[in-house]
């Protein structure tokens, strides 16, 4: 197992805390200065607006009261008479014109119709119009009524403008005359009546009951105003529910005030935004954290997941990780591994080999994957281990990562497979009938034994480049076999006629089969030649004939001579001569089936078993002496040689061949002549050559080699035989054979012939003869 990694997400998520209530006091630390700062200023402006307001109430209430007092001036000349028309609008237009707030001045006569008008022109208009409007009716009757100057409510006059009209009536000696009004612009009247140096600081407006805003406020270079800084004053009893309001515009800032709510604003920017930071990084790092985390459990699962052991070693072979299949490997804990090295966990001979590969392979920097043997529990274990480096981030080797695979049971099922293959691979190459196999599908050679290779003459590479239609003699023949195969099964098929690498045309008895090898369908050969077979069947068919046919010839004879004895009275001399012929015929047949037993137990290997040394001299001695008996005709001559020599041998065998070549040498110079027997020792080649030397009728070349085939026997000129069974000279070269020897023979027709026989002084037998014992 390896380390859980630590997670900090929650605690993280808690990290931000501090700062925000940080900045949270800084903003209230800061707040509260900027507060007292403010109240301060606050205070001191206060008053300062207080004094304005007063001013302008003052200002304004005066105004009103020079005008009125103007107008007192007229109704004062106008009771006294001494205000006409003239003077009137000579006076009143200059008043006017030095006091714009008042838009015109009138006089209305006792049934308020408008007489007069100042200034004039601009007013002319009027003239003779009953003062009828709501406000002015009202106000210019309660000047009557009471006597007292009247003030209208605000109310717009004809161009829009609203305006405030006083009446001021004239009484003489109780008479009413009339109303002097006159009509005041509330604008102007703002302008006019309040020092320009507090309209610079305040707005001023002229407002009802309700605070609305009567007509036009005068403003000053300001734009906004306080609400705080903001008073309303009455105009006085005389002018009914009008108050001046003074509306402060509001300071900018103080630049050390400015500076501090700029930095006030900077820091809680910069908070803020470090917060937002800090709080998208704390999200990345739980992000990555859970990326971490699921990478950890996929990590983990794969290697408690897999069968393979996984471990990390450090610089000093010390475990730093094993998973559950390495401890099972280990054979210990995972927790008792950890901290350990080899030595700790292992026999000390396999720990001491694996403590050097991860030492090679931690100064080699290079990987490397070896098969390890372990003993784990008694039970010895294969393991496919592999070990890389294991590099921090700088590349620096730091370790060692290494995973080994418990191989052992495909190990034991390689060799066993390995060995069955040997051991097949054995017998496809031991067996002595050639072993082809072919692709079903393409019929091409996949592969041969060494039979196969020796009969086609093909070497193995060859052999697999070729079809088998390469190879038949009969290719139309071969795919019709083939595909009859293929359907039905195992087939044995003879004669099949297929041809060798140089075109010589094999007779054979194929048997073939199919099978499939690793999903893809083949079919073997096995492959005889037959044409030895052939030939010794046909030979012993040839042996059969010739063998009845020879017995026939001495059994007539026996059977005709007798049958006429039995029937027909016959002469003593004429009786010894018939059973004489009988007695001769015998013998040749004894001879015949001697020689065919003994050839038989020849090729059986019988009589060799018991090498004995054989006195050559000697041997020549006794033949010599025995046939120089034989024939009045012949003279015989032998040569022994001078020292003693020995060879190892079956003196019988021996006797029996020379026996033959010689009495053949007799039977075949009819006209006598000398008959050499002799024996030649030829000491480096380890032979002695015994030679039959004859000056008979000779052998004609094309019978020479014939003549040791059994029953061979040539015909006389004249058509007829020398009577003899054509076993002899078979019979001479299978003893020759027999010890490692051959025979062969010179010879020229009417001349003579010389049969030689050349027997190894030594011989080395082959395994087949001595096995006959
Ligand atoms: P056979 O019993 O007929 O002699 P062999 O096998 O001994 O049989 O000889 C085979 C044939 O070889 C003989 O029939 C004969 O024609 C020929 N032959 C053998 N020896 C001689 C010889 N010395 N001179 C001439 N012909 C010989």
């Amino acid at each position: 197992m390896f380390p859980v990694p630590l997670f900090t997400s929650r605690a993280s998520a808690r990290v931000w805390i501090a700062p925000a209530v940080l900045t949270a006091l800084i903003l209230v630390v800061l707040g509260l200065l900027l507060w007292i700062i403010t109240l301060r200023d606050f205070k001191e402006e206060d008053h300062q607006h207080f004094l304005d307001v007063r001013d302008a109430q003052q200002s304004l209430l005066h105004k009103l009261a020079a005008n009125r007092d103007f107008f007192l001036l007229l109704t004062e000349q106008m009771v006294e008479g001494r205000l006409d028309a003239e003077t009137f609008q000579h006076k009143a237009a200059r008043y006017v014109a030095d006091n714009p707030e008042l838009i015109n001045i009138t006089w209305a006569d006792h049934d308020f119709i408008i007489r007069w008008t100042a200034p004039y022109e601009p007013n002319k208009q009027v003239l003779g119009l009953k003062l009828s409007l709501a406000e002015p009716e009202r106000a210019s009757r309660l000047a009557r009524q009471t006597g007292q100057p009247a003030y209208t409510r605000p109310f717009k006059v004809i161009q829009g403008i609203v305006a405030v009209e006083i009446y001021v009536p004239v009484f003489r000696e109780g008479d009413f005359l009339g109303t002097f009004g006159g009509i005041y612009s509330l604008e102007g009247l703002l302008r006019n009546g309040i020092s320009e140096e507090i309209r610079e600081r305040n707005q001023a407006c002229l407002v009802d009951d309700s605070g609305s805003v009567v007509g036009t406020c005068v403003a000053g270079p300001g734009e906004r105003t306080d609400p705080r800084l903001t008073q309303v004053l009455p105009l006085g009893a005389d002018v009914p529910d009008l108050g001046l309001r003074l509306a402060r515009y509001r300071n900018g800032w103080a630049w050390d005030l400015w500076l501090l709510s700029v930095l006030s604003f900077a820091l809680a920017v910069g908070v803020g935004w470090s917060m937002w930071a800090l709080r998208r990084y704390l999200r990345a790092q739980e992000q990555a954290e859970q990326a971490l985390y699921d990478n950890y459990t996929l990590l983990n699962s794969i290697l408690e997941g897999t069968n393979n052991a996984i471990f990390v070693k450090d610089l000093d072979g010390r475990y730093l990780l094993v998973n559950a299949a390495g401890a099972r490997m280990l054979g210990a804990s995972a927790e008792a591994i950890v901290g350990q090295d080899d030595r700790g966990v292992l026999p000390p001979e396999a720990a001491a080999r694996i403590m050097e590969l991860d030492r090679q392979v931690m100064a080699s920097g290079e990987g490397q994957a070896v098969d390890l043997e372990i003993e784990v529990d008694g039970v010895l274990h294969t393991y496919l281990s592999s070990k890389n480096p294991f590099r921090d981030r700088q590349g620096r080797i730091i370790g060692l990562i290494g995973v080994a695979r418990d191989i052992s049971a495909r190990k034991r099922a390689e060799e066993v497979l390995k060995e069955s293959e040997a051991k097949y691979r054995l017998l496809f190459r031991a067996v002595t009938d050639g072993l082809i196999i072919f692709d079903a599908e393409t019929r091409k050679v996949l592969e041969a034994n060494e039979a196969a290779c020796r009969l086609y003459g093909y070497t193995s590479e060859k052999f697999s480049q070729l079809s088998v239609y390469d190879l038949s003699a009969e290719p139309e023949r071969s795919k019709q076999r083939i595909d009859a195969m293929l359907a039905t099964g195992l087939v044995r098929v003879s004669p099949v006629y297929h041809k060798t690498s140089d075109g010589t045309i094999l007779t054979l008895e194929i048997s073939s089969g199919s099978f499939t090898w690793n999903e893809q369908r083949l079919f073997f050969a096995v492959i005889r030649d037959i044409a030895e077979q052939q030939k010794l069947d046909q030979m012993k068919d040839d042996m059969l004939s010739a063998v009845s046919h020879e017995m026939r010839t001495p059994l007539t004879a026996m059977l005709g001579f007798a049958e006429f004895m039995l029937e027909n009275p016959v002469e003593p001399d004429q009786l010894k001569e018939y059973l004489g012929i009988i007695c001769k015929e015998t013998g040749r047949l004894k001879e015949l089936i001697d020689n065919l037993l003994d050839l038989q137990r020849l090729r059986a290997g019988f009589g060799m078993s018991d090498l004995q040394p054989v006195d050559i001299g000697e041997l020549l001695r006794e033949l010599g002496t025995f046939f120089a008996r034989q024939s009045s005709l012949h003279q015989l001559s032998w040569d022994a040689p001078q020292t003693s020599a020995v060879l190892l041998g079956n003196r019988e065998l021996l006797h029996q061949a020379l026996s033959n070549l010689l009495s053949n040498a007799i039977r075949y110079s009819p006209e006598g002549g000398l008959i050499s027997l002799s024996a030649r020792v030829e000491v480096e080649e380890g032979q002695v050559v015994f030679s039959v030397q004859d000056q008979g009728q000779g052998i004609p070349p094309e019978s020479r080699k014939q003549i040791f085939s059994r029953f061979f026997r040539i015909d006389n000129r004249d058509g007829t035989r020398v009577g003899g069974s054509g076993l002899g000279l078979p019979l001479v070269k299978e003893i020759a054979e027999a010890h490692a020897g051959r025979v062969w023979v010179e010879s020229e027709e009417g001349v003579g012939s010389t049969f030689y026989m050349s027997i190894p002084l030594r011989p080395k037998l082959p395994q087949k003869v001595k096995a006959g014992s």
